[in-house]
């Protein structure tokens, strides 16, 4: 049964096949719960893309049907991730797209993490 809406997890998306090491990437961190890279079509200078480990479509389906564990695991690493790559002081901003009207183009849940300079309004007026 699909959730909320959308098609079922399609294993052969780009961020599936990122995880499996089939295609190559710019990796910045790894752990149980978390995989990080650099967008390939960065739009500031620091973009970086973080993925949960489990196979989630989206937000609504990461936040209705993960555990606890994988929730607590994926939010402590982008803050770890954050932290490390030296965003805190200057300040960041996350963003993740979910769904049609949102423009998501890979169907696996992400977080943009967008860093380097001042971002500007949230959503373009
Ligand atoms: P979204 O529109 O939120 O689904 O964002 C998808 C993001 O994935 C875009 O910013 C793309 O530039 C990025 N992207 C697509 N393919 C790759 C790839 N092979 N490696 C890194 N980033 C990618």
């Amino acid at each position: 049964m699909p959730v909320h809406g959308l098609p079922p997890y399609d294993p052969q998306n780009i961020f599936a096949r990122i995880l499996r090491g089939e295609i190559p990437c710019k990796k910045v961190f790894e752990d149980d719960f978390a995989f990080a890279f650099h967008d390939i079509n960065p739009q500031a200078p620091t973009h970086v893309l973080v993925v949960p480990k489990g196979a989630y479509c989206s937000f609504a389906d990461f936040s209705a049907t993960a555990s606890e564990v994988e929730i607590a695991g994926f939010i402590r690493a982008v803050g770890k991730i954050a932290k490390d790559l030296g965003l805190e002081a200057a300040g960041y901003r996350l963003l993740a797209n979910m769904g049609e009207h949102s423009g998501q183009e890979v169907p696996h849940f992400h977080v943009h993490l967008f860093a380097g300079r001042p971002l500007g309004r949230m959503i373009p007026g």
